[in-house]
């Protein structure tokens, strides 16, 4: 045969097995739609964490008996999973699901139509940043400082954050707020299949970039019961071939969790006995009102992302103004993700942001931390189960009576908003988000009126 024969030849077989794999997979799909019908008319969930452990386990035995890469085949089947949960969520008439972000959004709307809201559902400081960032904002005209920046972020700030932090300045990224941060390293590092472990209760943005990127959420649910301590032993459990990233949030938004540090060395072990970035997200870092909060940083773990903001720390939301710290090969994809997207963070919040550092902020976290002490408090006498918040700027009590959405719906009319618990997971249907960002005078109000609902409702 010659080499133009041989070449076809080979060619040939790979249409006809592509035709055959496209073929199977589409039989594949038809049978996830049959049995997502028997699933919706039974009211069992579209998800199953058991029937998929099984097929992983199967596939990766199968796998290594046909010489077939570990990683490939799940993430291949991670593909396959999820096109058949999507297939099948497609027969279910789902209500909408409730996030904070959906609550305030209805919140504002009714306050444009004249009624008016406490807020206690964003997260979102009520008090101003520094006055010095004021000044630097007119400088920053005046000097012409409004200009395309170096994508890695000014040299300046970049210094000022990597002096503060004890880390050379290329290990760090000046990002569009915290949030910008955790998006560029998934995107970076995660490939679609790949799988990312979430601790549930979590702030929704990890699942929703996960998902973003095509890549496979695992989640490790948390239980109040255990003070939202994850389980160390059920964490190693989930990671397979395919696993590629472990996301932690402390001081956890919406718990107020910080993680006890024996459970934090353990994670760091487990990260690196199996080779997993760790893409810790510290926005609340400075809200951590007892000595056990531990940065990431400190483990100098070559693969962890640490996640930072100006956001909270000097109510600094909208100019949004954040950054990441990690190796120098992850700060170049990152950067090479916020090049694609952004070209840089504007040039006069960079300056902003250098000018805030110059402040002190302990007197926001001596407010946050009284008004959680507040709202602690008042829902202690209302008897309601959570922990006493150890850091950012929520408490996460549990709502027995009801579900999150019949009680956000109900408070809401009475001019009231919360953040559903099930915005952070689905498992926390009997959970709600108070946020501690308004003065303890209006808290005081909307948690009254709360206990009225709660005790209307047979509590
Ligand atoms: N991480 C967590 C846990 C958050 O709650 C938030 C804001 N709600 C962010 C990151 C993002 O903050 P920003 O983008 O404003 O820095």
């Amino acid at each position: 045969m010659g080499r133009n024969e041989e070449l076809e030849s080979l060619r040939d077989q790979v249409r006809r097995i592509t035709d055959e794999i496209m073929r199977d997979v589409q039989k594949r799909l038809e049978l996830a739609e049959q049995i997502g019908e028997i699933k919706s008319r039974l009211g069992i969930d579209v998800k199953d964490e058991r029937v998929e452990q099984e097929i992983r386990v199967k596939v990766m035995a199968l796998a290594g008996e046909i010489g077939m890469n570990e990683d490939f085949a799940l993430r291949l089947l991670n593909i396959l999973l999820e096109q058949s949960e999507s297939v099948q969520a497609l027969e279910r008439q789902q209500p909408q699901k409730q996030t904070h972000l959906a609550v305030f959004m209805k919140a504002k709307q009714l306050e444009t139509a004249g009624k008016k809201i406490i807020h206690m559902e964003v997260g979102e400081p009520d008090y101003s940043p520094p006055a010095i960032v004021g000044d630097s904002l007119s400088e920053s005209f005046r000097l012409k400082r409004y200009h395309y920046t170096d994508t890695r972020g000014i040299p300046s700030l970049r210094d000022a954050i990597a002096k503060d932090a004890g880390l050379p300045e290329d290990n760090l990224i000046i990002t569009p707020g915290g949030r910008f941060a955790v998006f560029s390293a998934m995107v970076a590092l995660v490939k679609a299949g790949q799988e990312i472990i979430v601790i549930e209760p979590a702030w929704p943005a990890y699942k929703e970039c996960a998902n973003f990127i095509g890549a496979k959420t695992r989640v490790l649910k948390t239980r109040l019961e255990d003070s939202w301590t994850p389980n160390t032993t059920q964490l190693e459990d989930m990671i397979n071939p395919a696993t590629r990233m472990i996301v932690l949030n402390y001081p956890n938004n919406p718990t107020g969790k910080v993680l006890e540090k024996k459970t934090m060395d353990r994670i760091l072990s487990i990260a690196k006995d199996h080779g997993l970035y760790l893409l810790s997200d510290e926005v609340y870092a400075d809200y951590a009102f007892n000595s056990r909060f531990h940065s990431v940083l400190e483990y100098g773990y070559e693969k962890s992302i640490m996640v930072s903001s100006f956001s909270k720390r000097y109510a600094m939301t909208g100019f949004r103004v954040g950054y990441g710290i990690a190796n120098k090969d992850v700060i170049a994809a990152m950067t090479k993700v916020q090049a694609i997207g952004i070209t840089s963070v504007a040039e006069p919040m960079q300056h902003a942001a250098l000018a805030a550092m110059a402040a002190d902020y302990s007197q926001n976290v001596s407010l946050m931390k009284k008004r959680l002490g507040f709202v602690a408090d008042k829902l202690r006498k209302m008897s309601l189960r959570f922990i006493e918040p150890e850091g950012a700027m929520y408490v996460y009590p549990e709502v027995p009576t009801l579900d999150d959405s019949t009680l956000v719906e109900r408070l809401l009319g009475r001019g009231v908003a919360v953040a559903p618990g099930s915005g952070f997971g689905d498992s926390y249907k009997n959970f709600v988000r108070i946020s501690a960002c308004q003065p303890s005078e209006f808290l005081g109000r909307g948690l009254d009126i709360m206990a009225t609902v709660l005790q209307e409702s047979g509590r």
